[in-house]
């Protein structure tokens, strides 16, 4: 499609002529309830101005059929002035008025708008999700976030709906079966960022006032919604307590009055990513509405994400990256806030730097190793481009850095910075220039070399200590040594540890010093005796692999689980996955580690991530020769830890998560259909809806369910989570066939929306099937260009990551790689990044087995 694909010269070009003064929406959605109706209505009028009378420019829009459009009164024929993805208007005046009149498509893909209809009482939601750019499926408009105006929205929908946008809705007008709903202008505000919900949605409301520092009263309504069928599930008191304990503390931190007006929160169904910081109406999968048990690590990760949107009400809302280059200029401080604001705001979740360093920093190493990985200030050319950025690096590598930058310039600077680049750039766009001058002004340090260290190179530091002692085991020097790449300053903690009289590590010394460059001596710590264990990057501050001497690593191989502090155990389990993942460390080893000391790991989101990596470990970094031992050595720890955890604990729960990801014997699976079946017991634990379908997903990829059976529990789950986990365990068969039904429906056709097309995927790609799913790989590479042509880039996006032969951890499949890659220079370069990564994922489960091997 012409034009499709948005440049940043396209962008600057249209930003350096046109300044957007306001927007007029009207949406007609009361066909939204009609499965047969296709479209809505969309009527757009932009009022702008033009510094080149005469020129020409663009309106993104991708709708089915423009109807109508007119220019400053002149109408122009949509047939020439619409290319299927842009509106050309030429002739512009100094002051132009344009209306787009378009029927614009409802979504399946979560990309635009999206409409959802509840299998458990045939109800019918909407809600909008644009970033990067997918505002142009709903209304005309520049998409771009630096052409930022007011929004006026406009929405008719059925009479029994609410609806709601980013401002309060002014009146509402009955007509008949349907209402019109007017909404308040908002503030100026960028495309990507505006937002409506509609639907019959089951409500709570709330309330927030806070006295300003000039004696004013700040009031925030507050209201938090979800399907009504989700209601009864709806634990909104734990939300806007959140909410307001953010509240306060952001306003503390950044002494700016929230400047949205209300404050709605969305769950929204088949939502395809976490959430969505909308002005006034933050939009969250309603995943995070819990039907069943989960652990408080879940409960810890929705609060962390409420604070994430809250705070991009200043970073990214109120003050907006000019083009996607700078995106982290929002989503690393949105990040780091999250985690921040756990621990400051006084939530219960006062562990959340523990669940930062071995979670969300994973994610930052992982891809920051990749041959793919960019600077955290990116080169963004395009959308396609942005949209992949949305990733380890931008988000948690982004993150790290400024928890460094906090350790490096002190966090008064620091927020000092933060309030005089709310004054100053409220309602702008800024590049990274604007936020250091203001930094080097609070902290009175260059920053120009510290960013152009971390934020505008690419990679991983290792930290590796190198230690000698005398013959009466006193320190003689320890050193720091430093090598990836380029090398950077870190501000860092060495902690050494020894066995406490209960045989505990504990700390017993820490040093705080600045590494730099290749070799950096720890001064302190020489005529010290020599310790158990030292630990680099104690307290994680900053952002780098560490390494152990060989006396820690075997101080960690027979007691990593004693380490008593939870961060710098969780630090340790890092450091020891980060060896297993770079082929340092036998994963066979990694597995021995964790079935002896998971199950008495007390942080319960550091468990679930051990679950998860033992899993890969043995999927994919062990040599296929033991593959079978180790899943029975998994699944018989599983047993035996959900035996013996506490009766109604979450670390149950977990453990009994795990053995239905790693029941694979009869003793297991007797035990998986006992549970299900009722006629086995473990004391204390609900098999609850959510449960059964984990455990039937155990049957069903083992061979052990029927379809009929299957079939059963759906109809007794007759909801979306149950419709999602119905397709996953029909694709986990281990049969030809139910392969062969995922692919299909997924490839052949368009009409899976975005939550069935994963749920088709995940139980489609179950590792242990390899031989069956082998066939599938040179389809793939066959495919792929077609697929990103042909589908939205949401979509395609999961078919390429999610297809991808990354169970055929072999030579040739890594061949078949390599060929695509070097047949065809010429692919989006998105699409190539994506078969990229996935080729180094393969490239290193290679290197990881041959250390396993050996
Ligand atoms: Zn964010």
């Amino acid at each position: 499609m012409p034009g499709k694909n948005l440049s940043r010269d396209e962008a600057q070009q249209r930003a350096s002529v046109l300044t957007v003064d306001s927007y007029r929406v009207h949406l007609d959605v009361t066909s939204a309830p009609d499965p047969a109706a296709a479209t809505f209505r969309s009527t757009t009028t932009i009022a702008f101005r033009c510094t080149e009378p005469g020129a020409s420019v663009f309106v993104d829009l991708l709708a089915p059929a423009v109807r109508a459009v007119t220019l400053n009164g002149r109408p122009l024929d949509p047939a020439t002035a619409y290319d299927g993805a842009r509106v050309h208007v030429d002739g512009l005046a100094a002051q132009n008025v344009l209306t787009v009149e378009a029927d614009c498509a409802y979504s399946r893909t979560g990309e635009g708008l999206h409409r959802f209809t509840d299998p458990a009482d045939g109800e019918t939601y909407l809600y909008t999700h644009y970033e990067p750019a997918d505002a142009r499926r709903v209304f005309a408009t520049f998409e771009q976030p630096d052409l930022k105006a007011p929004f006026g929205f406009t929405v008719t929908a059925p009479a029994a709906w609410d609806v709601w946008s980013n401002a309060a809705h002014e009146r509402v007008t009955p007509d008949g079966t349907a209402r019109t709903w007017e909404f308040a202008p908002t503030k100026p505000i960028s495309t990507y960022l505006t937002a409506v919900v509609a639907g019959p949605y089951h409500v709570v409301r709330d309330h927030y006032s806070r006295t300003l520092d000039d004696g004013t009263v700040l009031d925030i309504p507050l209201s938090a919604m979800c399907r009504r069928s989700l209601a009864p599930h709806f634990d909104a008191d734990e939300i806007l307590g959140v909410t307001k304990l953010g509240l306060d503390f952001f306003h503390e931190r950044f002494a700016y009055p929230y400047p949205f007006g209300k404050y709605d929160q969305a769950f929204v169904p088949e939502y395809n990513i976490g959430a969505m910081e909308n002005p006034g109406c933050v939009t969250f999968r309603e995943e995070f509405v819990y039907r069943s048990k989960v652990t408080d690590a879940a409960y810890e990760g929705r609060a962390n994400v409420v604070l994430h949107e809250m705070a991009h009400m200043w970073f990214g809302d109120l003050v907006t990256m000019r083009w996607w280059d700078d995106l982290w200029l929002k989503e690393s401080f949105a990040d780091f806030m999250g985690s921040y604001g756990l621990v400051g705001a006084g939530t219960r979740y006062q562990g959340a730097w523990v669940t930062f360093a071995n979670q969300r920093k994973a994610w930052a190493y992982r891809q920051d190793q990749f041959p793919t990985t960019h600077p955290i200030t990116a080169d963004i050319r395009d959308l396609e481009d942005a949209k992949l950025n949305f990733d380890g690096i931008t988000y948690a590598k982004g993150a790290s850095v400024l928890k460094q930058l906090v350790a490096y310039a002190g966090s008064e600077a620091f927020f000092e910075g933060a309030r005089r680049y709310f004054q100053r750039h409220a309602f702008g766009n800024t590049e990274l220039a604007d936020l250091l001058d203001i930094l080097e002004e609070t902290s009175g340090r260059d920053l120009r070399s510290w960013a152009a260290s971390w934020l505008q190179t690419a990679g991983v530091n290792t930290l590796t200590p190198q230690l000698t002692a005398d013959a009466e085991g006193r320190i003689t020097e320890l050193a720091v040594l430093q090598d990836g790449g380029v090398l950077r300053p870190h501000r860092i903690a060495v902690g050494l540890y020894d066995r406490d009289a209960d045989g505990a590590l504990v700390r017993t010394a820490r040093f705080e010093l600045d590494v730099t460059g290749a070799r950096t001596v720890v001064a302190e710590a020489v005529g010290r005796t020599r310790p158990a264990l030292v630990l680099l990057n104690d307290d994680d501050l900053t952002y780098c692999k560490i390494r152990f001497d060989e006396e820690s690593l075997e101080t960690l191989r027979t007691g990593l689980g004693e380490i008593r502090d939870d961060l710098a155990r969780a630090l340790a389990w890092s450091a020891v996955w980060n060896l297993t993942r770079d082929a340092l460390m036998p994963a066979r080893d990694y597995v021995a580690l964790v079935l002896r000391f998971a199950g008495q790991e007390a942080n319960i989101g550091v468990l679930q991530s051990l679950h998860a990596q033992a899993k890969g470990a043995v999927d994919v970094y062990a040599d296929p020769a033991w593959r079978g031992e180790g899943g029975r050595l998994l699944a018989d720890g599983a047993l035996r830890e959900l035996r013996a955890a506490a009766p109604g604990s979450d670390h149950q729960l977990a453990w009994a998560r795990f053995l239905a990801q790693t029941a694979n014997g009869s003793e297991h699976l007797g035990l998986v259909r006992g549970l299900l079946a009722g006629t086995a017991r473990i004391d204390g634990l609900e098999v609850d809806q959510e449960l059964r379908w984990a455990l039937w997903l155990a049957l069903a990829a083992a061979g052990h369910a029927t379809g009929e059976e299957l079939a059963g529990e759906l109809a007794a789950d007759n909801t979306a989570s149950g419709r999602r986990q119905h397709t996953q365990c029909l694709a986990a068969r281990p049969t030809p066939e139910a392969k062969a039904a995922a692919w299909s429906a997924v490839i052949d056709s368009d009409e899976l929306p975005n939550a069935l097309v994963e749920a088709s995927i995940a139980g489609f790609a179950v590792p242990a099937h390899r031989d069956l799913t082998a066939l599938y790989a040179a389809p793939y590479f066959k495919l792929l260009e077609r697929i990103w042509a042909e589908r939205t880039i949401e979509i395609a996006m999961r078919i390429v990551g999610g297809f991808f032969p990354q169970a055929q951890v072999d030579e040739a499949t890594l061949a078949e790689a390599d060929g695509w890659l070097a047949g065809h220079p010429d692919a989006a370069p998105a699409l190539r990044r994506l078969v990229l990564e996935r080729r180094d994922d393969l490239a290193r489960a290679l290197r990881a087995q041959a250390c396993d091997r050996a």
